[in-house]
């Protein structure tokens, strides 16, 4: 067998396919375009909605190397030879098109002929009662049928779900030999271990499985194949396991070379430097698919495999960031195909040590913490900790719960996760604020329905801001109704609209509705569903009724303001990437008539000469006056003309392009202004963190720039009015002001200082006398702790032996400072009893050392007769 790379194994598997009638696809982003999971787990997650008869493909065959991320695996990861959190999977695809009898003879054609793999090594398992692939094996392709090996319905029998498609499968094992056999003395194949490797799966979608268990044949069916890049260049390069491949090797080498250990020297360093690898690998890749680090779903995710990764470093003793030291190894292997780690290069550097250094700092305190927990654990002979304490973990020191599990897994010690997911649930609690609009959801169902029943609703404000239309639905509380009355709300669907609804960050738009003896005001606009606007609405006069013909009116002027803030935050990006570097990605936006909020990527926050900059850039622009020029296009085309990527677009989708001539190319689907020159002014007024990677501008434009200006310059005449200077002297006679502040402070200070001593003077005349020992008390009005302390000292510097006990009074707040000099303490005095003591009267809480402690309590009241039994207390001390 002729040795290969994983890049040409790659190249081979996709163009033996293409030539083969197959369209070849490149890679779909790790992040899917389906909300039942987070990430692409198979090559066929992409082409889902063809196999379920959803959408009809405009081909028959394809073929794609698939970017994947299975977190099941996550701890097989290292231990086995052939399990990873990120890797590629081959597979061909066919709708209806070629089934069994092609899949079976593809797939031995391409490894027997093609890569060469010996066939007298390779089995292939069916599903026990799958007549039908067992001919085609024996009789089509020729194997022996003692080779053929049939499997229960867990190994070879596939489905998405309980009901939908679903049919047997096929597996392609390969016999690595015994040297990977785990021993045992049944091992064959089936068996788990890795000398029967499964390189391929070839699913045969045959059937439709209804909720009662029955299945009926699908009208058309489908082939779906998975082969993992990694497993079949571990085969072909003849190396032990896939960490031995040229996918892997460099990257493992170059860890080694970080964490300066050797590969190969301990099966704990081994374990480790897998672990990085595949652990970087996956990272890196998810980032470029617009992932980053946080505390829910994906970014979860994300964070969970970057940690663990983090601290399999720390065993080996590094304790400096090092993952991104991997990153020019990365991209010598996989960046050809996969551009998009370089393009993201500096955003997967930056968000990868950031988040390396903030966990770094807790990891070690989290660390200590629980195992000291563990050792208590196992002492008391306990078997689980308390989910409390890992959700402590959680939230104080970055612990992902499965990293404590997995630390406490290490011991011998399960955690309750019911008791992690209340103490989080409790904290969502604390933290969640009413949403917005509740019922939508329960509502969804029902736009649906109307949407099926009255068909789509156009949107035509892109050109019109009032049209004439007719209401095809109303709602009340939720469900259908004819009308709505006058003074009634509710919500309406038009035949077609001019409000746009909320969508992309964009606001809904707000206006009225007005007919033959009526009008209502439209308070928000936003998708029932896709292609279906709802307004909500408010019937000022008259009845609005189903069917009836309308009048439907945008509030032009907020509109105006709206379109501006949305223009500003086209410009407001592309400034950020000139000043700040191409690793600025759009995350999130806001537009609003009021504000717009731009949250994007980049680790730092901005200095005021960047933010100045961008505001710069912006002005130029404006005043430029530039013409906007919006079209519609494919996906190709608009990556041609260089539109800023998002994350999510999908191959030969239709895509609105709003190009702004020399400036930039985004793909929006919002209302913009005809040309820059209309959006006025813009200015930031705030630019905040908001979470690892991530940073937020919010700036107003147009009419909010004018009456901030406006606000700003008349606050400033205002100062300068009250401080009786020149309005460009404020600063620095506020300056001046400060200074003699602190000037003033300062010899208040001094004066209370000297007043309090020459009290303590008074006190000491007064003292009290107990067993030799002199006990002063006394009471100061509003003084710090500083000052109780320094009047303590002088008394304790002019009588020995000495015991003071010195209150301030603050309304109804006391303070207590009690000291003792040595020799009272040789009497036996303790100022740390004495102050509990007297804490315990006032009902408040004190205590502190033999010669110095303090107590505070909310009973001024209470003070005078405290103070008058200290003597008493302190003979009882002496007496002990
Ligand atoms: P295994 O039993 O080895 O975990 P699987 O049955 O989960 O594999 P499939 O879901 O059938 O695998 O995926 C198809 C192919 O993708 C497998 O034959 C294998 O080559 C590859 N594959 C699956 N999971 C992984 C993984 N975690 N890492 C690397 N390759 C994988
Ligand atoms: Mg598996």
């Amino acid at each position: 067998m002729k040795y290969r790379s994983g890049k040409e194994l790659r190249e081979l598997f996709l163009s033996f396919f293409e030539s083969r009638g197959h369209r070849r696809f490149p890679s779909f982003s790790l992040v899917p375009d389906d909300p039942t999971i987070l990430f692409t787990i198979a090559g066929m997650v992409p082409f889902k909605p063809y196999f379920l008869g959803q959408k009809k493909p405009e081909m028959s065959r394809a073929v794609t190397s698939q970017k994947c991320v299975r977190t099941n695996d996550i701890d097989n990861v290292g231990r086995t030879a052939r399990h990873h959190t990120f890797f590629e999977m081959l597979g061909n695809f066919s709708f209806g098109d070629y089934f069994k009898a092609g899949a079976a003879p593809f797939a031995w054609e391409f490894l027997t002929e093609v890569i060469g793999l010996d066939p007298d090594r390779l089995y292939p398992t069916i599903y026990k009662d799958d007549d039908e692939a067992f001919e085609i094996w024996n009789k089509t392709v020729g194997v022996p049928e003692n080779r053929i090996y049939r499997l229960g319905e867990e190994d070879n029998f596939w489905s998405v779900g309980p009901v939908g498609p679903c049919g047997p499968c096929s597996e392609l094992i390969y016999d690595q030999g015994p040297a990977f056999s785990c021993g045992r003395p049944d091992c064959d194949v089936g068996c788990d271990c890795d000398r029967y490797l499964e390189i391929w799966n070839l699913v045969f979608m045959q059937f439709n499985r209804y909720e009662d268990g029955t299945m009926e044949p699908l009208p058309k069916k489908n082939i779906d194949t998975g082969m993992g890049l990694e497993r079949l260049a571990s085969v072909v390069q003849q190396v032990e396991g896939d960490f031995g491949t040229d996918l892997f090797r460099p990257l493992i080498d170059r860890a080694a070379a970080s964490l300066g250990i050797r590969y190969g020297a301990t099966p704990e360093g081994d374990m480790a430097l897998r672990v990085i690898s595949d652990h970087f690998r996956a990272v890196a890749f998810m980032i470029a698919d617009g992932v980053l680090p946080s505390n829910e779903g994906r970014g979860y995710v994300l964070r969970r495999i970057l940690r663990r990764a983090v601290r399999y470093g720390r065993m080996t003793g590094i304790d400096r960031p090092f993952l991104s030291d991997l990153m020019p190894t990365l991209n010598e292997i996989m960046a050809d195909p996969y551009r998009e780690l370089v393009e993201n290069e500096s955003l997967i550097v930056q968000v990868v040590e950031q988040e390396e250094r903030r966990f770094g700092r807790t990891l070690e305190q989290g660390t200590n913490l629980l195992e000291a927990e563990i050792d208590s654990l196992r002492r008391k002979k306990a078997e689980s900790l308390d989910g409390g304490l890992a959700f402590e973990l959680y939230d104080t020191y970055g612990f992902p719960f499965e990293l404590t599990e997995e630390i406490c897994g290490e011991a011998g010690i399960s955690v309750d996760r019911k008791g992690f997911e209340k103490a989080m649930e409790r904290q969502r609690e604390r933290a969640r604020t009413a949403g917005k609009r509740h019922e939508e959801a329960s509502a969804k169902s029902l736009y649906e329905k109307i949407l099926e029943e009255t068909g789509s609703s156009d949107f035509v404000g892109y050109t019109e801001e009032e049209t004439e239309t007719a209401v095809v639905a109303l709602l009340s509380d939720g469900t259908r109704t004819r009308y709505l009355e006058e003074g009634a709300e509710g919500e309406a669907i038009l035949a077609k609209t001019p409000f746009y609804a909320e969508k992309g960050g964009q606001v809904g738009d707000t206006g009225k509705i007005t007919w033959k003896g009526g009008e209502a005001l439209v308070t928000d606009t936003w998708p029932g569903t896709e292609n279906l606007p709802v307004h909500r609405v408010k019937v000022l006069s008259g009845r609005l009724e189903t069917g009836s013909g309308v009048r439907a009116v945008v509030d032009g002027r907020r509109r105006r303001r709206i379109k501006a803030h949305h223009t500003a935050t086209h410009l407001l990006h592309e400034a950020l990437v000139r000043v700040l570097g191409d690793h600025v990605r759009q995350a999130g936006s806001l537009v609003t008539p009021d504000f717009l909020r731009f949250d994007f990527t980049h680790v730092k926050p901005l200095s005021p000469e960047e933010i100045e900059a961008v505001e710069g850039i912006i002005f130029e622009t404006v005043t430029d006056n530039i013409p906007l020029q919006v079209f519609f296009t494919d996906m190709e085309e608009a990556k041609k003309l260089g539109a800023k990527a998002l994350f999510d677009e999908k191959y030969g989708d239709v895509v609105r392009v709003i190009k702004i001539p020399g400036y930039s190319v985004e793909l929006c689907g919002g209302t913009h202004v005809d040309a820059t020159g209309d959006i006025g002014l813009v200015k930031v007024v705030k630019e905040e963190g908001i979470g690892s990677g991530l940073r937020r501008i919010t700036a107003f434009a147009h009419a909010a720039a004018f009456s901030l200006f406006q606000e700003q310059t008349s606050l400033v005449t205002r100062l300068a009015e009250k401080m009786g200077a020149a309005e460009t002297e404020i600063e620095e006679k506020l300056q001046a002001l400060l200074e003699e502040r602190k000037a003033l402070k300062t010899e208040n200070e001094r004066l209370a200082l000297a007043a309090a001593l020459a009290k303590a003077d008074g006190l000491l005349e007064e003292a009290a006398e107990v067993g030799g020992v002199h006990v002063v008390t006394g009471v100061f009005e509003k003084t710090t702790q500083e000052v109780l302390r320094q009047a303590g000292d002088h008394i304790r510097q002019r009588k020995s032996p000495v015991v003071s006990c010195l209150a301030s009074v603050s309304g109804n707040d006391v303070t207590l400072t009690v000291m003792a000099d040595e020799r009272a303490r040789e009497a036996g005095v303790h100022a740390g009893m004495l102050a509990r003591e007297a804490a315990r009267m006032l009902g408040g809480g004190g205590g502190g050392r033999p010669d110095i402690a303090s107590a505070g309590a909310k009973n001024a009241e209470g003070l005078e007769e405290a103070l008058r039994r200290i003597p008493e207390i302190v003979g009882e001390q002496i007496r002990r």
